[in-house]
């Protein structure tokens, strides 16, 4: 058996999204930015995906803007702000739990001398809408929390802090700084609809490699008005705000994967969360097991669970050699044995996060992976405790 756990990390790529982007390699291959037949038939392509992807989002196609991926997104929409604020001794918030992609940025913020501050989660991974509120500060011009945690699935009060955020600005004169919300939905999009306007972001990121798209393709949202720069120069596409060729192969794959999310969402999440749900029954039989996040506010295809005396790097090393790939933490952080960031921030004590397993599901999964992993994980886990130093305790 070959069964892949591990759909947080990355999703195999939607045999329909394959279809639709193959056109666009040999057939049409055309830049863009050409003005002869080629390039005017790569530009409609490119014209009418970010049409599709405005659809899914509630929003106009000129505010969505195709990036590398969710890194290069986050990285715009965070430092293409401040660039704008740099004068201003601006403030920045984030949560304790983001993706690098987002933490590492708000460190760089720190570097050049921006103020920023890191909101605090619960025990579940959850953010406290009244801690973010004491933290808003008049001249605090970016919110940026995820929407779903990459490791344990959380999901966050988005709607709420969208309106808290529309407060704040009304609160504020016209003379006043801005404030804006952003939200990294790459873990999200797939299990939860992302309409900006309901939920009251300014810049939103999706990503094409979580939700059965290819790798190296994201766009970010950019409500209009923003006030926003390039972080990278060169030519004038995407408005100038991401410069250079744009892959309109890959774009039309995001397309059509954002697409196909956001048709067959509900038809997604009854599948995946049969299947969680069925998993997390059979771990429950073993003893010294405990779910880590929330168990309501959390995404239908996550399982992120700690088993005590057994180290998640030797669980997963033995799953795979029973061809089974799950992660511990998060992929990112693989090849150290620290405990994860969001773990820490939710006070897992290390006897149980050492011991944390990232069971994630998608929608190719079936019930006879799910049974194959329910017969195996039992007979790894007491393997394992067998030989651990402390076992018994
Ligand atoms: N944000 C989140 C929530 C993610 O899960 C990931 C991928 N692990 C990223 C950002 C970064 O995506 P990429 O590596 O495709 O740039």
């Amino acid at each position: 058996m070959n069964i892949y756990f591990d759909n947080a990390a990355t999703t195999p790529v939607d045999p329909e999204v394959v279809e639709a982007m193959l056109p666009y390699f040999i057939e049409k291959f055309g830049n863009p930015s050409s003005i002869h037949s080629f390039g005017q038939e790569a530009e409609s392509a490119l014209e009418d995906s970010r049409e599709t992807i405005a659809q899914t989002l509630g929003c106009k196609s000129k505010e969505v803007f195709f990036t590398s991926g969710a890194t290069e997104s986050n990285n715009i929409a965070i430092l293409g702000l401040a660039e704008q604020f740099k004068d201003k001794k601006a403030h920045f918030i984030t949560s304790k739990i983001e993706h690098p992609s987002v933490l590492e940025t708000f460190q760089e913020l720190k570097k050049k001398g921006f103020e920023v501050d890191f909101v605090k989660v619960d025990n579940k991974g959850l953010i406290k809408l009244d801690e973010l509120k004491k933290l808003i500060k008049k001249n605090t011009v970016l919110i940026s929390v995820m929407f779903a945690n990459n490791e344990i699935g959380t999901v966050q009060p988005i709607k709420e802090i969208g309106d808290l955020v529309k407060e704040e600005r009304e609160k504020r004169k016209s003379k006043d700084l801005p404030i804006y919300f952003h939200t990294d939905a790459a873990q999200a999009f797939n299990y939860i609809p992302c309409k900006v306007d309901y939920l009251g972001c300014d810049l939103l990121t999706v990503s094409g490699q979580k939700i059965f798209g290819p790798k190296g393709v994201s766009m970010l949202y950019v409500r209009s008005g923003t006030k926003i720069s390039p972080i990278t120069f060169g030519g004038h596409q995407e408005g100038g705000l991401r410069p250079g060729t744009i892959n309109v192969a890959l774009n039309v794959a995001l397309a059509k994967a954002m697409e196909i999310a956001d048709r067959d969402r509900e038809k997604n999440i009854n599948k995946v969360k049969s299947l969680t749900d069925r998993i997390w029954q059979g771990i429950q039989k073993i003893e010294n097991v405990q779910l880590n996040g929330d168990e309501e506010n959390r995404l239908p295809n996550n399982l992120n669970v700690s088993f005590k005396n057994a180290e998640g790097e030797s669980i997963l090393m033995m799953l795979d050699m029973e061809g089974i790939a799950v992660s511990t933490g998060s992929a990112c952080s693989s090849g150290s044995l620290e405990p994860s960031h969001v773990l820490t921030a939710m006070n897992i004590k290390p006897e149980w996060s050492h011991g944390s397993l990232r069971i994630t599901l998608g929608r190719f999964n079936t019930e006879v992976e799910v049974n194959y992993f329910l017969k195996v994980l039992p007979q790894v886990i007491e393997k394992l405790r067998e030989i651990a130093p402390n076992s018994g305790s």
